[in-house]
């Protein structure tokens, strides 16, 4: 019997491929996956990609280095971490994307983060490769001189890797304005430069306004688009945000913003649920919590009284709109459906890849609208490109200048979507946003030859 979708064999041959060449990288697999899915029929259907190996040039990183992090805790005893840098793909500019430092860390999630990367970087119209890296240091419940320590040591092998023209990494999980800080820091140390080789960094040293929120508000402005495709918005709706870090904090408050009311946020060990609503004041003390005590979401509820729910994720919490927004696969097919009984018309990812394939099914089936992470959440790396900019030019634009930017290249990204995944009627996210990354890459691999 005839196969239903002509390039199933294709495309489950390329993934033998690269499952042979790339064993135990899960992470990996999936997010390789998602994209070939859409892009192998899109190659086939324009001559100029047909047996160019495109994409099997884009999943192959360009260069990976892994190295030791030795380092002293506070008695004295030494301790040794990995570190990773993957610089994936630089057809559109020097490698681009975070460091994250948490314990999960391994060559197959940095790798899936490094391809997004590419895609996303693509999307933001910005000349910017992809690139991640990190580490398996968990700087839970370690001191501040551990973790200067820590990223200091870090930094000491990652320096000669990295620079303002050839790779620029930011913040991810884990990493914060904190360690940006201490990681550049030790970067002027030893490379005696004073340059934009790290994004995210505080206002007085190079950084940029807005690139905090950035992220938080681009996915949600993202939202308003998709919402808008069917006559609606933010305004009046109930929105359940997972995480409770930097990316979650500022998307509840663009909600807020825009009218919205927030009444779930997570963290590792269990979600809030506070149905009057995470109001600014209520998220400021979010804020403190997170950033500087270094909190439980927990302790939110015991002084708001409102209900903790130990070691359960948020998705079973009515709402209109669902913003993944804490880690990968945090969002299975069961939560779905429940969304779906619940009634959510809109789900955007805030994180990389929180929704599982069966997850953008059941989506797909319901039509709900689903936005992937490398268009929902490109407005992090769209700033910390202005950020570059504006170290170029040494200057400092404005909070509005940089917001308007933001806000703009979100719709851009919207419009792309729109025009590479246009379907019966409606728009697939997922096909445009892979196809949209993938032609410009693509194109610009084409024009420099096979290197
Ligand atoms: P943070 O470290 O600031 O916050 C992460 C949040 O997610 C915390 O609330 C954390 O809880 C929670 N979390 C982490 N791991 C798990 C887990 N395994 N299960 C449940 N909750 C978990 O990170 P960010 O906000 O910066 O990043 C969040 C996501 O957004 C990531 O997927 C990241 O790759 C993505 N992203 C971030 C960008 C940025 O600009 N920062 C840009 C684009 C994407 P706890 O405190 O208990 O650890």
């Amino acid at each position: 019997m005839a196969s239903k979708n002509p390039f199933e064999k294709t495309v489950k041959d390329f993934m033998r491929r690269v499952r042979r060449r790339n064993p135990g990288e899960k992470e990996f697999h999936q997010a390789v996956q998602e994209v070939a899915e859409t892009v192998i029929p899109f190659e086939a259907e324009h001559g100029k990609y047909v047996n160019q190996h495109l994409l099997e040039r884009i999943a192959e990183p360009e260069r990976v280095i892994m190295f030791r992090v030795p380092w002293f805790d506070d008695r004295g005893e030494y301790r040794i971490n990995r570190g990773f840098r993957i610089q994936m793909n630089s057809a559109l500019g020097p490698y681009k994307g975070g460091l994250r430092f948490h314990p999960s860390v391994y060559l197959g999630v940095l790798k899936f983060l490094a391809f997004e990367q590419v895609f996303k970087n693509s999307l933001t119209t910005l000349p910017l490769g992809g690139g991640k890296g990190g580490s398996d240091f968990d700087p839970k419940g370690k001191s501040e001189s551990e973790i200067m320590r820590f990223c200091q040591s870090f930094m000491t092998e990652l320096f000669r890797h990295i620079n303002a023209y050839g790779d620029v990494p930011a913040g991810d999980i884990g990493v914060g304005g904190r360690e940006i800080g201490y990681l550049f820091g030790q970067y002027k140390r030893i490379a005696n430069r004073f340059t934009g080789v790290l994004t995210g960094k505080g206002m007085m040293y190079g950084g940029s306004l807005i690139r905090p929120e950035a992220t938080g508000y681009g996915c949600v402005y993202f939202t308003e688009e998709m919402l808008a495709t069917r006559g609606s918005g933010i305004k009046g709706k109930t929105v359940v945000i997972s995480g409770s870090g930097n990316v979650a904090q500022y998307a509840a408050e663009k909600v807020n913003h825009l009218g919205g009311k927030v009444v779930a946020l997570s963290d590792s060990e269990g979600f809030i649920y506070d149905k009057q609503g995470i109001d600014d004041e209520k998220l400021n003390y979010i804020m403190f919590l997170k950033n500087e005590k270094r909190g439980r979401i927990r302790e939110y509820a015991e002084k708001y009284k409102a209900e903790f729910h130990a070691g359960k994720n948020p998705w079973g919490v009515k709402c209109h709109v669902a913003l993944p927004c804490a880690t990968e696969n945090e969002l299975d097919g069961k939560d779905a459906l429940i969304l779906k009984k619940n009634g959510c018309k809109a789900v955007a990812e805030g994180a990389n890849m929180p929704c599982t394939p069966e997850a953008h099914a059941a989506f797909h089936k319901a039509k709900i609208l689903f936005a992937p992470g490398k268009a929902s959440n490109a407005g992090g790396v769209a700033v910390s490109g202005l950020e570059m900019a504006q170290n170029s030019q040494r200057l400092s634009w404005s909070r509005d200048e940089v917001d308007q930017r933001l806000h703009e290249i979100m719709k851009r990204i919207h419009r792309v979507c729109k025009q590479y995944g246009y379907e019966n009627g409606q728009i697939n996210y997922v096909k445009g946003s892979n196809i949209g990354g993938f032609v410009k890459v693509a194109d610009a691999m084409l024009a420099q030859g096979l290197v």
